[in-house]
């Protein structure tokens, strides 16, 4: 609980930043409550007694010479049932409650607590009286919503015998078992758990991410794959779908649990993701994605300071989860906005700006973030295993990725889905620049996806990617000296370089029939465009026309392929390659007569 004691007084308020004098007794990343409106502020800075406190509330009016209170308690997120479908702020508070009861203002210095202590959860006991326990192993489960059941775990630094477990309902302050520790000492277990934010969650070890995060997205999974546990960023600018491609991720990616970080974007954009993600039907469970979605929001008329907090409140729920064995993925919108609560703060701090202003610790932060995603061993005897897959946008003003926050996170994460406002205004989308992007997974995966769905997959992949290199050639020839001059072969490659953007890559999010593609089909089609490549190359070759390859009604069929219904899909892909075989072997007993 709060200690409460008054400890330092006010020497100066620089918007978010107040710093404090005779704060003795205190480390970096306490909790303090300031002034008698008892604001939530962290301490960021200690030299001597004078502490730098970070206050995650609207600091006017407040001045010098009034105290400042110590908690005891470090910037820890509450962890226990009452996580799914909540809304909170950077700091965790939950924003419904709070709007519940006090209305849209969230009033200063408010004691809401993060999760509900009056609600009741029914737990079903795991563990037994006798057994022998360590950190993380199952006490029991509750099911939080139909599409989550969390599991409660022994805390990290406590092991032992079971004493005794409760069955039955309980609240998250309640005891739910005991155990008895090797001194002989019993420890009174409840639900609720407590972590420090800036701290990452202990895991047994961490493995390399090999699987991939299938996403539906055509371009994401073959060309620009993510793997559970891996790091994306998506760097574009204003317009260019950075938020659609997130949503859709968050909707249809292969994960059980999503947190959605509304970092610092306008409050309109955060009302649409508050609205839509309630009425979501989602394709898993059959019921809205809320039932597995946590939402922290931390929009552009927020506090600056809570929008700092609010990427590491979300990565320790995400590491919470994780280590139930979960695969989760994280969505962080955007990290640009906060980088700028970064550096807001080091301004305030008065440290020696970097480059654009930025502290020089930008990257060391950044890092920190993504370094926490991963695909590990959790804690616990039954080595379960869990993954958190983190994505961050990042919008760069103007698009211009020269800036620090692009450069710095590129030096991160391992899938760069750079988005090009060209092709956003061709209306090109998900306008991923095929050129551009890049995914250091991309072996793995292939592989993967070779052992597991279709040993042609890589070879698909590895073909596409050429043709659309070398559209990339011939467009020069082109502009100089026109299509006309291309020889038959390279305008082939051109065409098919045309069909694999608009019938295969471009993806509409808003049609149903479109939004998702699963990874079997997603090759099949692959497969019907390059044999139709590959035997209008040879048919080339043997001597019938560009014209003649050209004929028929193949590539009307080709475009419709994405439009085909998951339950039409093997009668339509039998039918299109069967029509291309013939439509070749036609050609074949044309050019030989
Ligand atoms: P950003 O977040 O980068 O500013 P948005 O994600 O809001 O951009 O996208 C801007 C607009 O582009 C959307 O409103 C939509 O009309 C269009 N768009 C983006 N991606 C897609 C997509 N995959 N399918 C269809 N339309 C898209």
């Amino acid at each position: 609980m709060e200690s409460n004691n008054h400890i330092g007084t006010i020497y100066k308020v620089a918007g978010p930043l107040i710093v404090a004098s005779g704060m003795r007794d205190v480390h970096i990343h306490d909790v303090v409550r300031v002034s008698e409106s008892r604001l939530i502020g962290e301490i960021i800075e200690l030299r001597d007694d004078m502490a730098s406190i970070q206050v995650y509330e609207d600091t006017s009016g407040i001045g010098p010479g009034e105290p400042v209170y110590m908690t005891g308690e470090q910037l820890s997120a509450e962890l226990a049932p009452g996580l799914i479908e909540g809304i909170f702020d950077g700091i965790q508070r939950p924003l419904t409650e709070i709007c519940k009861l006090q209305g849209d203002r969230i009033s200063r210095g408010a004691d809401v607590p993060k999760l509900d202590r009056s609600k009741k959860w029914s737990f079903v006991p795991v563990a037994k009286p006798g057994d022998s326990v360590v950190a993380g192993d199952i006490l029991g489960t509750v099911e939080e919503t139909p599409a989550v059941t969390q599991k409660i775990m022994v805390p990290y630094g406590v092991s032992g015998t079971v004493e005794w477990v409760f069955n039955g309902e309980a609240t998250i302050t309640d005891t739910i078992a005991k155990v008895k520790d090797a001194k002989g000492k019993t420890r009174e277990l409840c639900m609720l758990q407590k972590w420090s934010v800036r701290r990452r969650r202990p895991y047994a070890f961490k493995m390399n991410p090999i699987q991939p995060m299938v996403t539906g997205v055509r371009t994401v999974d073959t060309l620009f794959p993510i793997t559970k546990g891996g790091i994306a960023c998506v760097p574009g600018p204003f317009g260019s779908g950075k938020t659609v491609i997130q949503h859709s991720i968050a909707k249809w990616a292969d994960a059980d649990i999503i947190i959605y970080i509304g970092c610092g974007e306008r409050g309109n954009e955060m009302t649409d993701v508050l609205k839509e993600f309630p009425e979501l039907h989602d394709p898993k469970t059959g019921l809205t994605l809320m039932k597995r979605t946590v939402l922290i929001a931390n929009t552009s008329d927020m506090p600056v300071a809570a929008r700092e907090a609010s990427i590491y409140t979300g990565i320790t729920i995400a590491e919470y989860f994780r280590d139930m064995g979960y695969k989760v993925a994280i969505i962080a919108d955007s990290t640009s906005r906060w980088a700028e609560a970064l550096r807001e703060m080091s301004g305030r701090l008065e440290e020696m700006p970097g480059e654009e202003g930025y502290p020089a610790y930008l990257s060391t932060r950044l890092a920190e973030f993504y370094e926490r995603a991963g695909n590990v061993v959790c804690l616990g005897s039954d080595k379960r295993e869990g993954a958190v897959t983190a994505i961050g946008a990042v919008s760069p003003a103007g698009g211009d990725t020269s800036e620090p926050v692009s450069q710095a996170t590129l030096r991160i994460v391992k899938v760069y889905w750079g988005l090009s406002a060209e092709l956003a205004y061709q209306r090109h989308f998900p306008a991923i620049d095929w050129l551009k992007s890049y995914s250091l997974y991309d072996k793995k995966i292939t592989g993967y996806f070779d052992e597991t769905l279709d040993p042609e997959w890589s070879l698909r992949v590895a073909e596409v990617r050429r043709i659309l290199q070398e559209e990339s050639e011939l467009n020069e020839i082109v502009r100089l000296v026109g299509f006309d001059a291309l020889s038959e072969k390279d305008r082939l490659t051109f065409e098919c370089a045309r069909i694999v953007r608009e019938d295969f890559l471009q993806q509409d999010s808003y049609r149903e029939i479109d939004r998702y593609t699963p990874p079997k089909k997603q090759t099949e089609m692959l497969g019907a465009i390059l044999m139709w490549y590959s035997k209008g190359q040879k048919a080339l070759k043997d001597g019938a026309s560009y014209k003649d390859v050209m004929d028929g009604n193949i590539l009307s069929e080709i475009a419709k392929m994405k439009y085909e219904p998951d339950e039409n899909w093997n009668e339509f892909y039998a039918s299109l390659t069967g029509l291309i075989a013939g439509r070749f072997s036609d050609l074949k007993g044309e050019s030989e007569e």
